[in-house]
């Protein structure tokens, strides 16, 4: 995304991508497309015309007992995988030409460049004499390491970002111990009483101590049919035990994960015993979708928060996961990472000052982040616990609260103007 905004800018871009090649595969399944990626979608998608999500009207929280609609709010967005948004972006970016995307735009229009180069790994950066910022590269393939510079970079790594844990190397992830599972099933090996109650919503079905969410998701290279679609499934649970835990992450051929195992790599034991669990907890109707699941996959729940996010004379700018991750219950990783580009393009034409851009970034993420704590406690802890989430969220919007009251008032002052109300 930011890519796509800089190089219409007129910017000349390169995007240095450790994976060997352009084929990428979702490891997740669903991204929910609400506020900054919806608008990203529908205002600088050049195929906007070509919808990439499933309309989503509600959120719906079911009864454990019954299945029955316990309470309901409305949902502003759709849902779709991270492999349709990532062809689509590559389209939008340089023009890739995929399963997903057989017909990209036309990008002459576009004022810059943009080339995407995969295999290559970023190992170190810094910015020797205060001016470009250099990069160390090293070639997936070969292992050979060549420099580049840079007038600007964007360092979009991901959650394990090696420039962060270059530049903040004391920053700590915190783990509450709880993992999430996740699986997809194709709609067409539903049954309809299934389809009925829960295509076209976000359905919350909360147990003891844990819960699962389903929502509609596209099927194959991105299709939005009905029938060839697919139910995204995510079950967050705790292991009995750190030693259950680190089972759970040992993959068929004895390596322990560190945070996510990947698909078709767990053992079927480690599944058996998840499914003999699934039909303890959960109601006959929806059971059905974790017995269909065919390649599970986890991933233990994590998230941190840095405090900078320039470095270099604002020369190298953090955003995404890279910058801070939040835990996924409010499904705000991809709409983040929506935010910080769009701000970001405004820092580059001058619309927005680069310590404007860190703080409004750092507050909204510090915000969500404690957001999905709160969620995450809600269902998954002890009271005791969702006091103590409710009350860091709060210091946080009360601090945060009193920070743009000073602004403004400190504002107003050297321009001798009313304050107006925080
Ligand atoms: C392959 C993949 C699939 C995903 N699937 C889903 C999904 O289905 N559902 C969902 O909700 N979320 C998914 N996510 C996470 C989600 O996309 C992110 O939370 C969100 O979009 C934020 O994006 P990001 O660009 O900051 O980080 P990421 O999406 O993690 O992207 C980081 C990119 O940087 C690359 N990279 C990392 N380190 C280096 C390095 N040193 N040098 C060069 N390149 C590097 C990675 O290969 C990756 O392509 C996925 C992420 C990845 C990488």
């Amino acid at each position: 995304m930011a890519g796509i905004f800089l190089k219409r800018q007129g910017h000349h871009v390169t995007i240095l991508e450790q994976a060997s090649s352009s084929e990428r595969e979702g490891v997740a399944a669903g991204i929910g497309q609400t506020d900054h990626v919806k608008r990203f979608f529908e205002e600088h998608d050049h195929l906007s015309h070509v919808p990439i999500g499933v309309p989503c009207e509600s959120v719906r929280i079911l009864n454990p007992q019954t299945t029955e609609v316990a309470s309901l709010w409305p949902y502003k967005g759709s849902t779709t995988t991270w492999d349709a948004a990532y062809y689509r972006l590559r389209a939008n970016f340089n023009g890739l030409r995929s399963s997903y995307c057989m017909d990209p735009p036309d990008l002459t229009a576009d004022a810059g460049s943009g080339m995407y180069e995969t295999g290559k790994r970023v190992v170190d950066v810094s910015a020797p004499d205060g001016g470009k910022v250099r990069l160390t590269v090293q070639d997936v393939a070969t292992a050979q390491t060549q420099h580049r510079e840079a007038d600007i970079v964007i360092a979009a790594d991901g959650a394990n970002s090696s420039m962060r844990r270059q530049l903040q190397p004391s920053l700590q992830r915190e783990e509450p111990g709880y993992v999430i599972w996740r699986g997809t099933v194709p709609t067409s090996s539903l049954s309809q009483a299934l389809l009925d109650k829960i295509e076209g919503h976000l359905i919350a079905y909360p147990m003891r101590y844990s819960y699962i969410i389903i929502y509609t998701i596209p099927g194959n290279n991105g299709t939005l049919k009905p029938g060839e679609r697919a139910i995204n499934l995510a079950w967050y649970s705790w292991p009995s035990s750190r030693q259950q835990r680190d089972d759970i992450l040992t993959d068929t051929d004895g390596r322990m994960h560190r945070t996510t195992l990947p698909k078709g790599k767990m053992k079927p034991e480690v599944w058996a015993h998840q499914l003999e669990q699934a039909r303890r907890m959960i109601h006959p109707l929806l059971v059905e979708i974790v017995e269909k699941i065919e390649e599970p996959f986890v991933s233990v729940i994590s998230s941190f928060s840095s405090t900078k996010a320039r470095y270099f004379n604002d020369r190298l700018f953090f955003i995404g996961d890279a910058l801070t991750q939040c835990r996924p219950h409010s499904g705000q990783g991809t709409n983040l990472a929506a935010m910080d580009a769009m701000l970001l393009s405004q820092v580059m034409n001058g619309r927005l000052t680069a310590a404007e851009w860190e703080r409004t970034v750092l507050e909204t993420r510090e915000r969500e982040r404690l957001r999905a704590n709160v969620i995450g406690s809600w269902y998954l802890c002890s009271w005791w616990s969702i006091v103590v989430n409710l009350a860091w969220f709060g210091l946080c919007l009360g601090r945060q609260l009193l920070w743009r009251w000073w602004r403004r008032l400190s504002s107003s002052q050297t321009t001798g103007s009313k304050p107006k109300s925080a």
